[in-house]
């Protein structure tokens, strides 16, 4: 089966593992230190905390930002839970924003619209997760200015954009936003087997997450309410949690990271050619770059045009399934899950994001993808589509 995403691992990054299993620390030491400034480095932001996943740093995101019950958080409909399941964890109301037809991002139009109707409401969010999709950056000058008008903040969930730009500046710059989370999960650009970060440019943010992700403890004398009772002593100040990344990780971080431009643009490469070959064919190829934006480009997700029969789209996913070819859909419309129907959330209220999920389908890009495989991927494709087309 070749799969949607797999991950580059060289010899390069298994000495680098290696190395660590020999020194003195395994879990959070020196390299996590170092993995921090090299994504700092990478992408401009002044701070970063690294964590076991993605979804630990979005929760640690949305404390230090002060979410709670009675907030509401929202963020696009098209996603993985995580990004909403963060707003639950610190007891707040989620809600979602419907997907622009073109980027499939979340539409800044819509959540216009939405802001204004919830402005009169009495109930605009705290907390907006503006995810960049397959690593397309979203609009975030608007959204930005957005923010500082109705007066809630951003997080970017960058999970797939990592090695993206946007106005010329590494996603995760925080230019734009108050916080940008990183996952390092096997299928994302750069791994750490599991974890994740979160940058920002506010050291108070970024100390406050950095104390949430060992317990809320915290051996600074001067946050503590006396003086320490001796060398040993610390106090717990919040309640945290343990989100702690190993060294273990963040030296094969450290190791990937080198290869991070490297893999964006074989990915590219890969993308390119995808768009030449599937040109003829009834679907619509992903935006990447329009001068504003540059795609880090986890995922290749085409969407197939509907030719009469509404079971096309799921007789060409078991098609290419059949073919040996690990096709996927990203995502399920969040608001309809079965949680989030219990939360109040209805299928027939993000109608373009609904559509979407009826005609998405994720092709295999990943650096070691090779272009006999992918020309393997492109006929699958193509038999697929005139095979459902003569049934
Ligand atoms: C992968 C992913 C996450 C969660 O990251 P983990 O590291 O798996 O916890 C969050 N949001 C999006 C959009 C993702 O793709």
């Amino acid at each position: 089966m070749i799969p949607y995403g797999r991950q580059s691992i060289s010899e390069e990054d298994i000495q680098a593992v290696v190395e660590v299993l020999r020194s003195d620390f395994l879990t959070q030491g020196p390299a996590v230190s170092v993995f921090e400034g090299g994504v700092c480095d990478y992408t401009g932001a002044k701070y970063g905390v690294a964590v076991n996943s993605g979804t630990s740093a979005l929760h640690l995101a949305c404390l230090a930002l002060g979410l709670g019950a009675g907030d509401w958080l929202w963020t696009s409909c098209i996603t993985f839970v995580a990004s909403a399941n963060c707003g639950r964890y610190c007891g707040a109301e989620v809600d979602f924003v419907d997907i622009d037809p073109v980027s499939w991002n979340l539409s800044v139009e819509r959540l216009k619209e939405k802001l204004e109707t919830a402005n009169k409401e009495n109930r605009l969010p705290k907390i907006l997760v503006a995810v960049h999709l397959s690593g397309l950056p979203c609009d975030m000058e608007p959204i930005h200015a957005l923010s500082k008008q109705y007066g809630f903040r951003v997080i970017e969930d960058a999970s797939h954009a990592i090695g993206g730009r946007y106005q010329g500046e590494p996603v995760g710059s925080c230019r734009f936003s108050d916080i940008t989370v990183f996952s390092f999960h096997p299928v994302k650009t750069v791994t750490t087997g599991e974890g994740g970060m979160a940058l920002t440019n506010d050291q108070a943010l970024a100390d406050k997450m950095m104390r949430l992700r060992t317990h809320g403890i915290t051996r600074d004398s001067e946050l503590m309410s006396h003086e320490p009772d001796g060398p040993w002593y610390y106090q717990q100040i919040d309640l945290g949690f343990n989100y702690r990344m190993t060294d273990i990780q963040a030296a094969l971080g450290i190791s990937q990271l080198k290869r991070l431009d490297e893999f964006v643009s074989r990915r590219h490469e890969l993308a390119d050619r995808y768009d030449h070959l599937l040109q003829d064919l009834p679907i619509q190829c992903p935006s990447r770059d329009d001068g504003d934006k540059y795609s880090g480009l986890h995922l290749y997700v085409v969407r197939i045009k509907k030719h009469g029969s509404s079971g096309t789209h799921k007789q060409i996913f078991c098609y290419m399934r059949d073919k040996g070819v690990g096709v996927n859909v990203h995502y399920i419309p969040v608001h309809t899950q079965p949680y989030y129907n219990q939360q109040g959330m209805r299928e027939g209220s993000f109608l373009e994001a609904e559509r979407y999920y009826n005609e998405a389908i994720s092709l295999p890009m990943y650096p070691e993808l090779s272009e006999q495989q992918q020309n393997y991927v492109v006929d699958a494709l193509k038999e697929a589509i005139s095979d459902c087309r003569s049934t």
